[in-house]
């Protein structure tokens, strides 16, 4: 095994075939690694901001066998970073060796690079960060009586001390950048740091649901991750009760050479970038194209092709096959055989997915699925039957013609023909005609996409209090995505207020024409605030507040509205500047089949 320290420490069970890692005593020294060795390593910026330290150090606790890490954050990580773990220590005689560039205790031999278990190896990153920063790292190894620490300004050792401490190592991170001004001018506020920290933290906790791990701001918990014996109970720690209530799993067959364990959500809860469909490997949390790829196209047709899947999965390769030494970061990795994992990963999420119950169903009503999380996924139910025929339903409301007399009539604008209403199907679809052609409108895409563009002119909201406020768990990523967005969601009329632990509640609610947004709607809308990364335009975060608060306030699928409720919304659909013909979340509003499409299905053709 490759330095002798392997990459996924507890619970290998639950993963078939990972490398188990030996017992801290075989902890091998850290050492210079041979010049040879250091031109073969990817070079590269380590540090880019809070987030990769934090990245760094946690998977340093790991390397070392940790089972409890704590992340310290002041000012979003930018003025302090203290990660504290309870693995093997690092001995006296070697702290100097641990912040040198290319030295470490992972990698004996060259050849090892070519089955790398550890997370690290290239012995770079404390050297990188202490470079950058003032650094501090104290360690007790088992059999030391107290721990001893060293010091560092700007790479340079300004003081060695003894300590007080139980086994483990703590390293503190002051003041990144301070002498680099030209790269602290792209560090970010503390908020927006701190919530890329929380989604770093989060994403390792999938790798390795085993690891206890917690983060704290100041005096403030602002995650706790409890060590999870299943990644199915991890998952619901970090994405929330929706997540549990539509979660299903997905496992590689016993006896393949590839082994997979993941944690998805049904087609009802979604999010508007990828960055909600965490990948790893071997206990490396990685992004790979490819393998997302394959999980967004098992969804194909069960979501609109502008919205994710989420959830967490965790695979496990020979190392043999896995090249970590292709990126700077090592969020990157090169797996051999990329293309037929992906394919296998396809196909079994695919099967759990449409083997599942109410997949079609979330068309129609957002009914959460009954299945807990310890559901097998394997449920059968035949999609079509969730997809119900057309028959009246009790209130006969389903399916009707607009009033006898004249159709409801929407004059046409100089770009869209006039329309006449003629019914509606499912509360959802409105059939209509235009210009000869037969005309199908989405009532909730339709409503959504005026709410967006009214919202966005007009810019503001109006505000409805709740008679009944009502109280919401947040993930801590939610929570940070509110810590960083007050002041936005505060003008976009909600008013949150903390609880008591993960808890907020929620006062009052944009309201917009009658239409209120529902308070049940924020930890999706936080989802969305925290994918936004890096948003450099202000302007990015308000259109997002703006298409989630439509989407919300919208005319939802499965509400009977009038003919002349969809008449003014149609209308207004009319007068807007943009296209007009897709919901802020991209799907179309209405499709048009012409006249000679239909006469082409009855075979009409040239009539
Ligand atoms: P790498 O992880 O690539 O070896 P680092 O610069 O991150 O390089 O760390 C250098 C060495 O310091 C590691 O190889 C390891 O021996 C030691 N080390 C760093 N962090 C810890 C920790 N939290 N616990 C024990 N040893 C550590
Ligand atoms: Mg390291």
């Amino acid at each position: 095994m490759a330095g002798g320290v392997a990459s996924t420490p507890r619970g290998p069970a639950a993963i078939r075939g990972l490398p188990v890692r030996p017992p801290a005593a075989a902890r091998a020294p850290i050492r210079r690694l041979p010049p040879a060795t250091i031109e073969r390593i990817a070079a590269g910026e380590v540090v880019e901001g809070p987030a990769s330290i934090v990245k760094e150090l946690v998977e340093n606790s790991i390397d070392a066998g940790a089972t409890e890490v704590e992340v310290l954050l002041e000012g979003g990580g930018l003025e302090r970073i203290a990660v504290s773990d309870d693995g093997a220590g690092i001995p006296l005689t070697e702290l100097d060796l641990a912040v040198q560039r290319h030295a470490t205790s992972k990698l004996s031999d060259p050849a090892d690079l070519a089955r790398i278990s550890s997370l690290g190896f290239r012995g770079e990153a404390l050297a990188a960060i202490a470079q950058v920063s003032r650094l501090r790292l104290v360690s007790r190894p088992p059999d030391a009586a107290s721990a001893h620490g060293i010091a560092l300004d700007g790479g340079r050792v300004v003081e060695r001390f003894e300590a007080g401490r139980a086994v483990g190592t703590t390293v503190e991170v002051r003041d990144v950048f301070y002498n680099t001004p030209a790269r602290r001018k792209f560090l970010r506020s503390p908020a927006a740091e701190q919530v890329d920290v929380l989604a770093t933290v989060e994403r390792i906790y999938l790798a390795h649901p085993d690891l206890a791990l917690s983060v704290r701001s100041g005096s403030d918990e602002v995650a706790r991750y409890p060590r999870a014996a299943k990644l199915e109970e991890a998952a619901t720690w970090v994405y929330g009760p929706d997540f549990v209530t539509a979660q299903f799993s997905v496992r590689s067959a016993a006896g393949e050479p590839v082994g997979f364990h993941g944690v998805l959500a049904r087609p009802t809860v979604s999010r508007g970038t990828s960055v909600g469909i965490q990948l790893s490997v071997n206990g490396r949390a990685i992004v790979s194209r490819t393998l997302s790829q394959a999980v967004r196209t098992a969804y194909q047709d069960y979501l609109p092709r502008t919205r994710f899947p989420v959830g967490a999965i965790r695979l496990s390769l020979d190392p043999a096959r896995v090249d970590v030494n292709v990126h700077p970061t090592k969020r990157e990795v090169r797996i051999q055989g990329e293309r037929e994992l992906a394919d296998t990963l396809r196909r079994a999420i695919r099967i759990a997915l449409v083997g599942g119950s109410q997949v079609a169903d979330l068309v129609r009503s957002r009914r959460p699925v009954t299945e807990g999380p310890q559901g097998t996924g394997r449920e059968r139910a035949p999609l079509v039957a969730a997809a119900r025929p057309l028959r009246p339903a009790p209130s006969g409301q389903q399916t009707r013609l607009v009033e006898p007399g004249p159709a409801p009539r929407i004059a046409g604008t100089g770009r869209h023909p006039a329309l006449s209403l003629l019914g509606s199907l499912f509360r959802l679809y409105w059939v209509a005609e235009s210009d000869g052609d037969l005309v199908l409108v989405d009532q909730h895409a339709a409503s959504e996409r005026v709410l967006y563009d009214e919202l966005r002119a007009t810019g503001r909201l109006g505000r409805q209090e709740l008679m009944d406020p009502v109280r919401l768990p947040l993930t801590p990523r939610q929570r940070s995505a509110w810590a960083t967005n007050q002041e936005l969601l505060r003008s976009a009329g909600f008013t949150i207020r903390p609880f008591g632990g993960d808890q907020v509640r929620v006062e009052s609610v944009p309201s917009y024409r009658g239409r209120r947004a529902e308070a049940r709607s924020l930890p999706a809308l936080l989802d969305e605030l925290a994918d936004g990364g890096r948003p450099t335009v202000p302007e990015g975060l308000a259109e997002r507040v703006a298409a989630s608060v439509a989407c919300h306030a919208a005319v939802r699928a499965g509400d009977a509205i009038s003919a002349e409720e969809l008449g003014r919304i149609l209308e207004a659909l009319y007068r807007t500047e943009s296209p007009a013909y897709a919901c802020p979340h991209g799907r179309p509003v209405l499709v048009r089949l012409s006249r000679s499409r239909l006469d082409g299905w009855f075979l009409r053709r040239g009539t």
